[in-house]
């Protein structure tokens, strides 16, 4: 144990370590660092679980890990569906489009396709949804946007992501009608979630479904 210990204070690269819950085996990369005030557990795409401790007792580490196991488990599931759609994107040709995967024709690429697909559809999503609401954007334009669905400046202009019509219908409405709301609230407090529950109850669950897609296409 002493050896161990040393070798975790010491260690740059993560070590990696395995621990049980409810019959999965979740492994992760620990660096321990004295200085850290608490534990701190992020899930990589790609690294995976990363945990930072302050302390270097496996055991107290392990029992704080296993407090958070589930939570650690649902984001592992999302980072892999999400990990799981990009690939699907660059084998065989195909292609998301309104949440299923299309075979791609060879003369097209997925930025035409979806610079064909999204305007039009979100257009008229924004002018049914605007009505309903009884608001109104003064300008709706797209762009390629690697991090954001969509955006709603202090000037109520909207901007959407122009890979949107990869996403289920449901969950482009979702964002159409998040963006008309903050022309309303510039913010995400309560009574902006009350607005956009009031016109689309449930948009928890598209926020979930949201969550195995990425706004960007690469
Ligand atoms: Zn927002």
């Amino acid at each position: 144990m002493k050896n161990l210990r040393a070798s975790l204070t010491k260690s740059k690269v993560g070590l990696t370590k395995t621990i049980e819950y409810e019959g999965h085996v979740l492994s992760y990369s620990l660096f321990v660092n004295r200085r850290l005030k608490h534990l701190y557990i992020t899930i990589d795409p790609i690294k995976g679980v990363i945990v930072k401790s302050p302390f270097s007792a496996i055991e107290t580490i392990e029992t704080l890990l296993l407090q958070k196991a589930s939570w650690i488990l649902s984001k592992l599931h999302a980072a892999q569906e999400r990990t799981h759609i990009g690939r699907l994107l660059e084998t065989e040709g195909k292609i998301l489009y309104l949440g299923e995967a299309i075979l791609l024709s060879s003369f097209q690429t997925p930025e035409l396709f979806y610079k064909e697909k999204t305007p039009p559809l979100v257009n008229r999503l924004v002018e049914e949804w605007s009505f309903l609401m009884g608001v109104k954007p003064t300008k709706v334009s797209f762009r390629q946007a690697k991090k954001r669905w969509g955006s709603c400046s202090y000037r109520n202009e909207l901007s959407f992501n122009l890979s949107l019509a990869q996403l289920p219908l449901e969950c482009i409405a979702y964002i159409v009608v998040h963006e008309l709301a903050h022309i309303t609230h510039k913010h995400h407090q309560k009574a902006f979630w009350e607005c956009v529950a009031s016109f689309m109850p449930e948009y928890k669950n598209h926020e979930i479904t949201l969550k195995k897609f990425s706004p960007s296409l690469i």
